[in-house]
């Protein structure tokens, strides 16, 4: 299995790249940020429960999230691998993913972290918002509340990996094509590895 963690802030553009990516390299796409959107479309009582922190920017409990990724797994049992994007993002979900994969007898094979600088962030997502009709996308407020849950709390799973040493940063300013190029080399040093 080729299992690959797209990793960085809110706005980076996890969501952009891992559409070309799934298809490139024929992977699941898992988010949890969609999986939770289409809970709370069907009104289910995780939707319900996870709307109220998403809608502050804060992180949805641990639990619920792992709870979704292992039924998510379970699904998908023929995959050849998985794209994670937005999971993990505390150090208690990695290792919660850790120990599913390795019960399949799999593992993280490289952790791709998208690096763009805080302001750009900001301007993005507030762009998105014009469009996405994502309610956490419009209000700033809410926007600065995301990135300083990233900072706190999803920063460190980086750290977690790069013990592992699974994480390799790749600018994510630019064009898209270019960064997809830049994100395609990574994975096939990896995989010829
Ligand atoms: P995203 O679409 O990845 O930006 O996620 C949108 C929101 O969903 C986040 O701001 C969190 O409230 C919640 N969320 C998504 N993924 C996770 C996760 N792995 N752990 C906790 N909360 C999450």
């Amino acid at each position: 299995m080729f299992n690959l963690i797209l990793f960085g802030p809110p706005g980076s553009g996890k969501g952009t790249q891992s559409e070309k990516l799934i298809e490139k390299y024929g992977l699941i796409h898992l988010s949890t940020g969609n999986l939770l959107r289409e809970e709370i479309a069907n009104q289910t009582k995780l939707g319900l429960e996870a709307k109220s922190f998403m809608d502050k920017g804060q992180l949805v409990p641990d639990a619920v999230v792992i709870g979704m990724i292992n039924s998510a797994l379970e699904a998908n049992s023929q995959a050849k691998g998985f794209l994670f994007d937005g999971f993990p993002r505390t150090v208690a979900q990695a290792e919660a993913l850790d120990t599913l994969l390795s019960g399949k007898g799999a593992g993280i094979s490289i952790v791709l972290a998208l690096e763009v600088d805080q302001e750009e962030l900001v301007k993005r997502l507030l762009n998105r918002g014009k469009s996405s009709g994502r309610s956490d996308d419009t209000d700033e407020s809410v926007i600065r509340a995301r990135l300083v849950e990233y900072e706190n709390k999803t920063a460190p799973v980086a750290s977690y990996y790069a013990g592992f040493g699974k994480v390799v940063y790749v600018k994510g300013v630019g064009g898209i094509d270019d960064i997809f190029q830049s994100l395609s080399r990574q994975i096939e040093a990896r995989q010829l590895a």
